[in-house]
């Protein structure tokens, strides 16, 4: 079941973390991102982050295993030799295509990166669906060419500095004349960490950057810019601290 309490960041061991409670993305307007999506397009569970204060590595969480549990997946989405989870060292996994909702046009690939408007390599997870843990992966091969990490940023599974850097963008409706929409393009803009909603604005936290390793796949969430960022737990923005008895209780942190 679903006891993990938070454990320091595997990166640079912080203790101090920001918990988004349910990860948003837009569409026409704010959208919950599904871990699926349904026949008619519609987000099914969703995700919740732990996002390190310190470096902003991020750990992703299905917000709801059961729901995970519930859902009938396709035979072909379960991986048959799966490592056990880093969590909670269950060898069932789940090897999910991620799809980006766009109103007006079939759900799109979530672009690990973008090249000329379009996804140029698409992301996947790999969820465990005892604890909700989730890693992220992209399948598809990843050009030598694409824009290449700084020195020193290496890969925390493999180790290999073979490493793509890029910021994760997030499609959303095309914002053009009707007239121009012969072959209909999703627009893609930055994609944020926290998102706060009054009656008359939105207001949005940070971006993420994707560390892409071309040699195991794996692909690491790094949020920037939350400099700015208080708790404001009616949005679900909570600031926790590792071994803190006011940690929440919802999600993967239930006592
Ligand atoms: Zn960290
Ligand atoms: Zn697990
Ligand atoms: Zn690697």
């Amino acid at each position: 079941m679903l006891v993990q309490a938070p454990r320091p960041c595997a990166a640079c061991a912080g203790i101090d973390f920001w918990h988004i409670a349910e990860v948003v993305e837009r569409d026409m307007g704010p959208t919950p991102m599904g871990v699926w999506l349904d026949d008619l397009g519609r987000p099914g569970a969703s995700f919740e982050l732990l996002v390190c204060a310190g470096c902003g590595l991020t750990e992703w969480w299905v917000s709801d295993a059961e729901a995970l549990k519930a859902h009938r997946f396709p035979p072909e989405r379960w991986l048959s030799a799966a490592r056990p989870c880093s969590r909670c060292s269950s060898t069932s996994a789940l090897h999910l295509p991620m799809l980006d909702q766009v109103t007006g046009m079939a759900p799109i690939p979530m672009a690990a990166l973008v090249d000329g408007g379009r996804p140029a390599a698409s992301l996947w997870t790999v969820v465990c669906p005892s604890c909700g843990y989730a890693i992220w992966r992209v399948e598809d091969h990843v050009a030598a060419t694409s824009r290449r990490g700084p020195a020193g940023s290496s890969c925390r599974v493999c180790h290999s500095s073979d490493v793509v850097l890029a910021r994760s963008l997030d499609a959303t409706v095309p914002i053009r004349p009707v007239e121009r929409l012969v072959e209909p393009q999703a627009q893609y803009v930055l994609r944020f960490v926290a998102m706060h909603e009054t009656t008359w604005a939105l207001y949005f936290w940070g971006w993420f950057m994707l560390r892409i390793c071309r040699p195991c796949r794996r692909v690491d969430w790094l949020a920037q810019g939350l400099d700015q960022l208080r708790p404001q737990p009616r949005d679900g923005i909570f600031k926790i601290r590792v071994g803190d008895a006011a940690a929440p209780t919802r999600g993967p942190y239930r006592p």
